[in-house]
């Protein structure tokens, strides 16, 4: 008889989108809203999950360079190098 090894468990949580601290209390804070503002920055609405703080913050994802060029499209102006 062939033995099975046990299927490993799936230890991490379920990604639920972005998270990051509460700057009030450092509690795990999650998304509530984003809103993509400009072809390079998103801006995000969090929520800290501290029932006794619930502090509501808003935070701007930018991208600041781009490590390896698209293969399919050009990027947006702000990205491009500067030519001298
Ligand atoms: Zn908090």
């Amino acid at each position: 008889m062939i033995s099975q090894k046990p299927m490993l468990e799936n230890r991490r949580p379920p990604y639920d989108g972005a998270r990051t601290a509460c700057p009030a209390c450092r509690t795990l804070a999650r998304t509530v809203k984003t809103e993509q503002l400009t072809e390079i920055v998103r801006e995000v609405t969090y929520r800290c999950s501290n029932p006794d703080c619930l502090c509501s913050f808003k935070a701007q994802i930018t991208v600041i360079r781009v490590l390896h060029p698209s293969l399919c499209a050009s990027l947006p102006d702000a990205l491009s190098p500067i030519r001298r």
